[in-house]
């Protein structure tokens, strides 16, 4: 399972709006990379590109050496799954229901699910914790059942590369552990290409070997937690002071919050009205 992806030179644009620009990026196959950035940096963005959701304003994104753009959609289906924030759910699909949508892009139009479809299917719910609610509702899941359940979704894709938006937003400090070690070990022992968005800097120092990081629609940093996660960087992408210190029984950085009064640093909550120093592009969030 090979699964290279290249930004090459890409800026996006929503309408007139500027987004990212002069984004390169390597990830190659078997990689396991974080994006990190400050609300509306744009990593929603990305990884719609790198799914091909989105096409790039200029420049171009590969997988294996060919342009996104060019891949017939259910061979990029195939290939790619996204993981969004949420996922709007319209009909009461039970979770079972939900996961086999994974397998659209393999149906045939005429077929019904063979016993491959069915053994992905079942080995999502297993392996995402899904299987015992398998029957239930999806709208009458926890939004962290749910979140899982989408999990499942993508995995039940067999895709070469996994884009997770936020994977453990909803998530309890056990789920969001359990999740990310699920998704390492699919990454160590089937070679998945991994690149998550993620805001939890200490999950990302504990479980990500490469941190990317986007400010305001450009990368500023990519390298190991200890070159990406330093006072400086973090100080300059999200205006907080942090202090930076050894975490007690890992090789990796633990970021400790300062209280913004207490430092000199911005009080209000980003978005407020008087934050006008904040350095989004304005806008919501996805
Ligand atoms: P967050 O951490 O809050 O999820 P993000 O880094 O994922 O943010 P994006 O969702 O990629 O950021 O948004 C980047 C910018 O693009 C934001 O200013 C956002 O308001 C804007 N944006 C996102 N989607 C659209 C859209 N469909 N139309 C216009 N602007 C958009």
């Amino acid at each position: 399972m090979s699964a290279n992806l290249r930004f090459i030179d890409v800026a996006f644009h929503y309408g007139s709006v500027p987004v990212l620009d002069q984004v390169s990026l390597d990830v190659p196959t078997g990689s396991f990379v974080a994006l990190i950035g400050a609300n509306g940096a744009g990593k929603t963005t990305l990884l719609n590109l790198a799914c091909g959701t989105l096409r790039p304003s200029l420049g171009h994104v590969e997988l294996d050496g060919a342009n996104l753009a060019t891949l017939p959609a259910t061979q990029r289906a195939r290939r790619v799954a996204l993981v969004p924030q949420s996922l709007p759910i319209p009909f009461a699909f039970t979770v079972r229901e939900l996961v086999s949508l994974g397998r659209t892009p393999y149906l045939h139009p005429l077929r019904g699910e063979r016993p491959d479809d069915r053994l992905a299917i079942e080995r999502a719910l297993e392996i995402t914790d899904t299987a015992r609610f398998a029957h239930r509702n999806v709208l009458e899941l926890s939004g962290g059942e749910r979140q899982r359940v989408i999990l499942a979704l993508a995995l039940a894709q067999e895709p070469d590369l996994l884009l997770l938006d936020e994977p453990t937003a909803n998530l309890d400090i056990a789920h969001q552990l359990a999740i990310l070690e699920l998704i390492r070990e699919l990454n160590r022992v089937a070679h998945l290409t991994v690149l998550a968005a993620i805001h939890d800097l200490n999950l990302a120092a504990l479980f990500f070997e490469r941190i990317v990081t986007l400010d305001r629609g450009r990368i500023i940093a990519d390298g190991p937690p200890r070159a990406v996660l330093t006072p400086e960087i973090i100080g300059s992408v999200y205006g907080s002071a942090v202090q930076v210190i050894d975490h007690p029984s890992e090789p990796v950085p633990l970021i400790a919050l300062l209280r913004p009064t207490e430092h000199g640093t911005r009080a209000t909550a980003p978005g407020s009205d008087h934050n006008h120093d904040w350095p989004r592009h304005g806008g919501t969030s996805t």
